[in-house]
């Protein structure tokens, strides 16, 4: 799986290597600020779009990294099961909503 390196400060993001064992903190080519990595799922808004950006940026700061998030988690005789990726929102009244209902699910990050 690739990731994407995302600087707010220019709202722009750049693909990086696809083994996430490499993942590592780089500077943005553009102002030098350390980047953001996240997953490649991660589709960023356009750098006009501030609104976007923001929620994008509330998300990160919150834990989610555009991994899978998962509408179902249950536990059938022991095995967990996990269905229906969640969809990411893009506004924020949507995002606070996301935060709250999923944010027992950041530690499975990168999965
Ligand atoms: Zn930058």
């Amino acid at each position: 799986m690739s990731y994407k390196n995302v600087c707010f400060h220019c709202r722009k993001s750049y693909n990086q290597g696809t083994d996430l064992n490499e993942i590592r903190e780089s500077k943005c080519p553009e102002c030098g600020k350390l980047m953001k990595q996240v997953t490649h799922r991660f589709r960023p808004p356009k750098q006009k779009d501030l609104k976007k950006w923001e929620v994008a940026s509330y998300l990160m700061r919150n834990g989610f990294l555009y991994e899978h998030v998962y509408k179902q988690i249950y536990e059938i005789k022991g095995i967990t099961v996990l269905t229906n990726y969640a969809t990411y929102p893009e506004n924020m009244r949507d995002a606070v909503e996301f935060v709250e209902k999923y944010k027992g699910q950041i530690n499975l990050k990168f999965k």
